[in-house]
């Protein structure tokens, strides 16, 4: 190792690199979001609406850990293309619904033994695998994809999990649940209503050590 310390080090075009890298992660911080998005709505509503007036993050390399979820899932979509009995009739494409200020991305619609399903994949680590093979997907997601159903008038939806320790993977299928959507459409329409009059919702907590407030990036913001 050290005989090769003669050469390396850092010249003008490697720390341009990592400047842009560092560029490119602080700006993906400052990013900003004006609607709701479905990972996200199960969330405490005053989070939401502290998110849609600035994003902010405590991981610095968030920009590089999204890179590395999509290039998985641009994996799993490439694996699909090549098996004959699956179709992708589309992937990697944005749902919206502007009344109810709802936007996000759909990883893919599958078309499986003739039923068309929303498609989300997620790379997880060990830790939250091994809860979900114990407990079943995580309610946020199957909310999320029931709002991307809703969107696309798709009645069938699908959640793969993906281990990223050892590349295992988890599938469940989601039916569309109704009174679910009632009440995510309701949620963000109080959420407007409160974007609309400059106020932030009321705190659901009693106070700031409940499990969200604990892990909440406004925790010191929020009074
Ligand atoms: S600190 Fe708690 S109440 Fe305040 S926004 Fe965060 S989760 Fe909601």
């Amino acid at each position: 190792m050290s005989e090769n310390i003669k050469f390396v080090g850092k010249n003008k075009d490697s720390k341009f690199l990592e400047s842009i890298i560092e560029q490119k992660n602080e700006g993906y911080k400052k990013d900003f979001s004006s609607s709701f998005h479905p990972s996200t709505i199960t969330e405490c509503p005053r989070r939401l609406v502290y998110r849609t007036k600035e994003y902010t993050t405590g991981n610095k390399n968030e920009y590089l850990d999204k890179m590395d979820v999509t290039f998985r899932i641009m994996k799993w979509i490439e694996f699909f293309r090549k098996m004959k009995s699956i179709q992708v009739l589309s992937s990697d494409f944005i749902a919206a619904d502007c009344h109810y200020n709802i936007s996000g991305k759909i990883d893919a619609i599958l078309k499986i033994n003739g039923n068309n399903y929303v498609t989300k994949i997620y790379p997880i680590n060990s830790l939250n695998y091994a809860k979900i093979g114990q407990n079943g997907a995580f309610k946020k997601h199957v909310i999320e994809i029931m709002i991307y159903m809703w969107i696309t008038e798709t009645t069938g939806g699908i959640l793969l999990y993906e281990n990223k320790d050892n590349n295992e993977y988890l599938i469940f299928n989601v039916d569309l649940y109704i009174p679910i959507i009632n009440s995510v459409k309701k949620k963000c329409l109080n959420l407007i209503d409160c974007k609309i009059d400059n106020r932030l919702p009321n705190c659901p907590y009693k106070d700031k050590k409940s499990a969200e407030c604990l892990i909440c990036e406004f925790n010191k913001k929020c009074i």
